[in-house]
C-alpha cells in the first residue's frame, strides 16, 4: 500500500504529489481528468481507478464539491482524508460529519503557499478536526509544509486560511489601486514599489503601526486617536476616492473602505483611532448612514 493518495491534480495537487515523491514515499494520484496523471506516472506515482485508495487520502481540488462528486458512495473505514480545498467553514462542517457517516476521519487544512511553494522553507499549512488523526500522519504531511494545528473545529483552518487570504488580497489589491493611480502620473510602479514595502515593513514591525501592537487594542478594545483621529482618517479616505476618480479609475474597493470609515464616525467613534471600525465590523453590514 502506498503512503499517500493525492486526490486532485490541479497545480496544487500536482505539486503536492512531486513533493511527496521528491521527499521518498509512495505516493497514489487520482483525478478526474485521468490524463493529468501521466507527468507523476513518469515520476515514479500510482495512478488508481479510484479515489478512495490507500488510508491517507491528501485533497486538492477546487471545491469541497468536488470531493463528494469525486467520492461518491464510496467506504471510508478507517481512511484519513486531509483535505485542503478550499470552502467555507460550515461546508467543513459538513463534510467532517459526511466523511464519519462512511467510516472515515477527516482532518481539514488550509495550505497557505502556492504551487512553487509546497516543500519549501516557510510554507505551513492550518490544520484543524481531530488532532490524533493529524499526530499520525504528520510526519508524511511534513513533506508538504511546517504543520501548524490550530484546533478541534473542522471549520477553523479555513476561517484561519480566510483571515490570511483576506489581508493578502486586500493589500495587493490596495498596490493595484496606488500603482495605477500614480501610473496616471507618469510614476511606474517600480518606482512607486519601494515605498509600498517601507509601509508593509512598518505593519510587521514592533512599532506604533505594528500589527502587534492593532492586536492588542482590539483585545483590550482601547483604540487610542489622539494624534490620528478617525474622523480625520474618515475625511481623508473621501479625499482618496475622489482622487481615484478624478483619475478614471475604479473606485469600488476605496469606496467601499470610506463607507465603513464614515459609518464608523457616525456611530461615535470619530474620536477614536483607526482600529475602532472593528466595532462596526462587529455589528454585521448595515446600510450606510
Ligand atoms: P483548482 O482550484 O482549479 O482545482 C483543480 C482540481 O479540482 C483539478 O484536479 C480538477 O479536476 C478538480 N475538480 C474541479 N471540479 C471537480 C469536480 N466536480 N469533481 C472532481 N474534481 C474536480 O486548482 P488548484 O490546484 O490551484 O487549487 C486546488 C485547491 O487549492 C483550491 O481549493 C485552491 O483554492 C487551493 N489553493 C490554491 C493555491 C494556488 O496558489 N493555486 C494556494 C493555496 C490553496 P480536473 O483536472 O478533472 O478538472
Amino acid at each position: 500500500m502506498s503512503d499517500v493518495t493525492v486526490i486532485g491534480l490541479g497545480p496544487m495537487g500536482s505539486a503536492m504529489a512531486a513533493t511527496f515523491l521528491e521527499a521518498g514515499h509512495d505516493v497514489t494520484v487520482w483525478n478526474r481528468t485521468a490524463s493529468k496523471a501521466g507527468p507523476l506516472v513518469a515520476k515514479g506515482a500510482r495512478q488508481a481507478e479510484r479515489p478512495a485508495t490507500g488510508e491517507l487520502l491528501v485533497i486538492s481540488q477546487i471545491s469541497y464539491q468536488a470531493l463528494y462528486d469525486s467520492l461518491g458512495e464510496a467506504r471510508l473505514d478507517g481512511k484519513t482524508l486531509v483535505n485542503l480545498s478550499s470552502g467555507t467553514p460550515a461546508e467543513l462542517r459538513e463534510a467532517a460529519r459526511w466523511v464519519a457517516e462512511r467510516g472515515g476521519t477527516l482532518v481539514t487544512g488550509g495550505i497557505m503557499v502556492p504551487p512553487p511553494g509546497i516543500g519549501q522553507p516557510g510554507a505551513y499549512t492550518f490544520y484543524s478536526g481531530p488532532k490524533e488523526a493529524l499526530d499520525r500522519h504528520a510526519a508524511t504531511l511534513e513533506a508538504l509544509s511546517a504543520v501548524t494545528y490550530v484546533g478541534q473545529d473542522p471549520g477553523l483552518a479555513m476561517m484561519y486560511y480566510q483571515a490570511q487570504l483576506l489581508m493578502f488580497w486586500s493589500a495587493l489589491t490596495s498596490f493595484m489601486h496606488a500603482a495605477a493611480l500614480l501610473e496616471t502620473a507618469g510614476v511606474r510602479p517600480t518606482a512607486f514599489a519601494p515605498f509600498a514595502r517601507e509601509l508593509h515593513g512598518e505593519l510587521a514591525s514592533d512599532g506604533p503601526l505594528g500589527l502587534g501592537i492593532l492586536g492588542e487594542e482590539l483585545e483590550a478594545g482601547v483604540y487610542p486617536g489622539e494624534d490620528n483621529s478617525l474622523h480625520m482618517q474618515a475625511v481623508g479616505m473621501g479625499h482618496v476616492v475622489e482622487t481615484l476618480r478624478a483619475a478614471g479609475l475604479d473606485t469600488t474597493v476605496p469606496e467601499a473602505l470610506h463607507r465603513l470609515f464614515a459609518r464608523a464616525d457616525a456611530e461615535g467613534h470619530g474620536d477614536e483611532g483607526l482600529t475602532a471600525v472593528v466595532e462596526s465590523i462587529r455589528q454585521g453590514t448595515r446600510p450606510a448612514p
